[in-house]
Order: structure tokens, then sequence, then C-alpha cells
């Protein structure tokens, strides 16, 4: 169970969070989303975390169509888990030029679906997105994270006008709109894709198990081929558990409230009592 620090809470006058994540949560995955909530709920002490909602992965789950997983989803939502549009197919199918292609190539396996998006068209996933996670869930969406956290110029001009409370990407949260940051910090992240990736993966989270605990926010994020690589499950069950021991599982939405003075953060803790959040990597 993550407990506040009151140390930190004093010295920031903020408490720290960390902010776990879920990516990729769509019917096509939904065994393997099901083992990362079970691990994450158990690390965390309950439903504090984010999960991020893929409206139709690679064009082959239609989440619209999916009335029982539809019913997980609201199911989640009720119990405090904070929902994500995270791109509609997640797949990027866009024809790049120059940096974007050397991006899309060498950072995504062709899954940065919003890196070449013209602005139109990314509003137009992004409209839609948020309208099926809302119907679902029957309350906002808690953000927009594009898939491998890649942003084109048309997908940020997007989401400056399509009312989405939050956007991350690798390095920070911020506020579409206003553009104010929110919170900084790189997202502990895992590779499933092959083996030397695997080893690097672990590498760094065993880095950020000691080296991040200073940072104010702290972000978690696994997807679904994790589940397939039992050392990327150990890893994650550690560090969830090593900064929950430290700080609180709370929620991005927390991230956007006024700043909590020592004195409140207990009575604003009984105002908010199922934290949980999260933001990480996809692709
Ligand atoms: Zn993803």
């Amino acid at each position: 169970m993550a407990q506040p620090q009151s140390a930190d809470q004093h010295q920031t006058g903020r408490q720290k969070l960390l902010l776990a994540s879920i990516h990729d949560v769509s019917p096509l995955f939904e065994r393997e989303v099901d083992v990362l909530a079970e691990l994450f709920a158990r690390q965390l002490g309950g439903p504090r975390f984010a999960m991020l909602v893929v409206p139709d992965h690679w064009g082959r789950a239609p989440l619209r169509d999916a009335a029982a997983f539809q019913r997980r989803l609201r199911d989640w939502s009720d119990a405090g888990v904070e929902m994500f549009v995270h791109g509609w197919f997640h797949k990027d199918v866009a024809d790049h030029a120059g940096i974007a292609r050397f991006k899309a190539r060498h950072m995504t396996a062709g899954e940065g679906e919003f890196l070449g998006l013209p602005e139109t068209e990314a509003a137009r996933r992004m409209t839609e997105g948020k309208a099926l996670v809302e119907d679902i869930i029957g309350r906002p969406a808690a953000g927009f994270i594009a898939p491998a956290w890649l942003y084109g110029d048309g997908a940020r001009a997007a989401l400056d006008r399509c009312g989405f409370a939050l956007a991350e990407d690798h390095l920070r949260v911020w506020q579409p709109g206003s553009g104010r940051i929110l919170a900084r910090g790189p997202v502990v992240t895992w590779a499933s894709r092959s083996r030397p990736r695997q080893l690097s993966s672990l590498a760094v989270a065993a880095l950020a198990r000691s080296g991040l605990h200073g940072q104010q926010v702290v972000r978690v994020a696994a997807h679904p081929g994790d589940t397939t690589v039992p050392a990327l499950m150990t890893s994650i069950g550690r560090t969830l558990g090593s900064f929950a021991a430290r700080r609180i599982a709370g929620r991005y939405a927390q991230l956007a409230e006024p700043d909590i003075s020592p004195q409140d953060s207990s009575a604003t803790h009984l105002r908010s009592p199922v934290p949980q959040g999260t933001a990480t990597r996809s692709v």
C-alpha cells in the first residue's frame, strides 16, 4: 500500500505521486490486460492506475462492437481506474517524410499513428475516440495519449481543440489548449520486442528504482506484450512496489488540481479516496 511521505509533503507543499498505466487496452488484449490489472492492483493497493484504451486496435478489434469488454471498461472506471483515449487504430498508416519517417521507423515499429496525421484527420479520430470511450464509461475521458507517445504537428494542433483535460509524451504531462506543463520526468517502461531491448529496459527500470525517488511525479507504464516475459513482469511488480512504498499511487487528474498545502492534504485525501493514475509508453 502506498503511504504519503510527510517529510516530502512539507518540503514541496505537494504530495509526490506515482502514476501507473496499462497501455493498449482493447478486446484484442483482454487476457493480457487482466494479468496486468491484477498485478497493478496488488502492488498499488487497489485500482489506482490508468488504462489507455484503443478504439479499434490495428483495425482488428472494434470496441464499438465488443459489448462484454465495454462492460468491463465501465466496471474498471466505476472502481476508479482513469480511462485515456489512446489513438484509434494505434498503427501508423501515414506516409512520412524526413525526420518523421526516421522517428516512425526507429522509435515505434510502425505504431506511431498520430505522427503523420494531418490536423483534420487527427481531430476526427480524437473526437470519435473521446465520444466512444465517454459513452462507454459514462464520464469524461481522463485525456488523450498518442500511440508510442508520438505527436506530429497536426496531432498537436488537433489536441488543442478537442477538449481533452490532459495529454502526455515521454517527458511531460500537459494541459492541451493552455499548454501548461503539469509534470516532468521520463516514463519508466519496458520493451518486450527483442531480447536486447528486454535487457535494456530491465536495466533502466533498476536504475529508476534507485534514482527517481526525488522526482515529484513518477510515471510507470506497462504493455500487453510485457506479460509474455516473466522477467519483465517481475521487474514491473518490483518497480511499482518500490515507488508505491514511498509515495501515493495517484490519479493523473490530481495534477490539474490546485496545489495542496501540507495542512490540507489529509482532507483532500478524504475527498479523493480512490487515487489512480499513470502514464507511460506504448508501442
Ligand atoms: Zn500503445
